[in-house]
């Protein structure tokens, strides 16, 4: 169906793996992206890889989700508690 496998290896970057417990070159997998609520604020969340290829080469092929969130927004939440 995708011939071109390349289009949904985008790079992570460099990110802390939670298995290797270093940090690793990663890749996003864009089947894990989906902008849920934190709290009510407006996240992006992704589905991260270690390893530079869908199975995990130089990587532990490891997955896991990160969020992400605006700083401003979370210290505000925080600030309005109490
Ligand atoms: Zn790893």
């Amino acid at each position: 169906m995708k011939g071109d496998t390349a289009m949904d290896k985008r790079r992570g970057g460099q990110r802390y793996c939670p298995r290797c417990k270093i940090i690793v070159e990663t890749r996003v997998r864009l089947e894990g992206y989906s902008q849920p609520e934190f709290h009510g604020i407006p996240a992006k969340k992704r589905q991260i890889l270690c390893g530079t290829d869908a199975e995990g080469p130089n990587g532990c092929g490891t997955k896991w989700f990160t969020l992400e969130i605006l700083e401003d927004q979370v210290l505000w939440t925080a600030g309005k508690k109490g």
